[in-house]
């Protein structure tokens, strides 16, 4: 017996939900890549990135994932022999310290566990290690999709200012931009990136990039630059040279959809939602964890992000497929060090109560049916916080 008719529901942490507005607004024959139209829709997604991202310094768009938007970093601001030191939080700074140590640069890191977020005092210490200023970047991610982990960003920004390192202080968004408050500029954050497919609700196949003063004067000498990826290149004044090639004309009208949809509701009412139905998720994994066989992957409350929760629990794969093959809703597989030991529920870019509770509602009925020990009532906890929060 299976009640999963209509569409399949994503909650994974990427690609998220796209809306319909979004769907729709690719509908349409492509761009003349050399008209006024696609200038200016060029024009403004640059300049509202800027605003996303909180920065006066330069955007980039490239058309690739995440992997990709990495790479563009690296190359831009980095030499052959370097060093670099990765916050380690779980498994996505790590991944990109990992393209940069393909590239030729030594990886030095601060070792984390999945279990908890990155330590300022730690980097702080780390970095007075440094006396010779060897390290040339630090990499930390805002929010790890694997562990599930917040880093707090400014303060580790504070701790390297308080150690009086120059390294540039390099941050990944993927998983938290349009999600949360991100203050490039007010946190000393030199370069940051983001995607397009999951806090910012459009297809995967744009990385976005915003780089500082400071790191593109780094940049004029940094010999890892390959002509795709190449900043230089790409602050040219022809719209060709923004994309280096031709324009993802499509990619770009579902991602100004996106971005005009966000700054309807307003960023701060976005982060607001998002952490509400954050809560409504741990409010409902707390009761669950009562049965002694789900957990917070996360220790600490505070450290938990507000886009995506990892659940521990042994072997998760039957209560996957009951919730995929039963009742439409996909979730995340634990990945990384947490494969075949955690899930992942997914509550970022286009969600709602409805799609939270229901969500929510399909686990517990998967805890149920397949008679995984669990406290009950976790949706009730969830739809209790959300009545209470939720102003009539
Ligand atoms: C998803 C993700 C990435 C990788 O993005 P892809 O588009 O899958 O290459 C990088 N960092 C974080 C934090 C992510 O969540």
């Amino acid at each position: 017996m299976v009640v999963r008719a209509g569409r399949e529901f994503l909650a994974i942490p990427g690609p998220s939900t796209i809306p319909d507005e979004v769907l729709r607004a690719m509908h349409r024959p492509p761009l003349d890549i050399y008209s006024d139209t696609m200038a200016q829709l060029t024009h403004g997604l640059l300049r509202d990135l800027g605003t996303l991202f909180a920065t006066k310094g330069q955007t980039y768009i490239y058309i690739a994932n995440g992997h990709g938007t990495w790479e563009a970093v690296l190359t831009n601001v980095l030499s052959r022999g370097d060093t670099i030191l990765v916050l380690e939080s779980g498994r996505f700074a790590v991944g990109w310290g990992n393209a940069a140590r393909a590239m030729g640069v030594n990886v030095e890191s601060v070792k984390g566990d999945w279990n908890r977020a990155i330590r300022p005092a730690e980097v702080e210490a780390r970095l007075r290690e440094d006396t010779d200023h060897k390290i040339k970047a630090i990499l930390a991610v805002q929010i790890d999709t694997a562990s599930g982990a917040i880093n707090d960003i400014p303060a580790i920004s504070k701790a390297i200012k308080a150690a009086g390192h120059p390294a540039l202080f390099m941050v990944d968004a993927v998983a938290s931009l349009g999600c949360m408050p991100f203050e490039m500029d007010a946190w000393g954050i030199d370069v940051a990136m983001s995607a397009s497919q999951k806090g910012l609700m459009a297809p995967p196949g744009l990385g976005y990039v915003a780089a500082n003063e400071r790191a593109r004067a780094i940049h004029k000498t940094a010999d890892l630059r390959t002509p795709y990826w190449d900043w230089t290149q790409r602050d040219g004044l022809e719209n060709y040279n923004k994309y280096a090639g031709t324009a993802p004309v499509h990619l770009l009208f579902a991602q100004r959809q996106a971005i005009d949809m966000l700054f309807d509701e307003k960023l701060p009412n976005a982060f607001l939602r998002h952490s509400l139905l954050a809560e409504a998720v741990r409010r409902a994994v707390t009761v669950w964890a009562e049965g002694g066989v789900l957990s917070f992957n996360i220790n600490e409350p505070s450290e938990r992000g507000n886009t995506v929760t990892t659940v521990r629990m042994d072997n998760p794969a039957p209560l996957l497929a009951y919730c995929k093959n039963n009742c439409g809703v996909v979730l995340g597989v634990g990945i990384g060090d947490l494969q075949d030991q955690a899930f992942r529920i997914a509550h970022m870019g286009h969600v709602n109560a409805p799609m939270i509770l229901g969500t929510l509602g399909v686990v517990e009925m998967g805890l149920q049916a397949l008679g995984i020990p669990h406290g009950e009532g976790g949706t009730e906890a969830a739809i209790t916080l959300l009545g209470q929060s939720v102003e009539a």
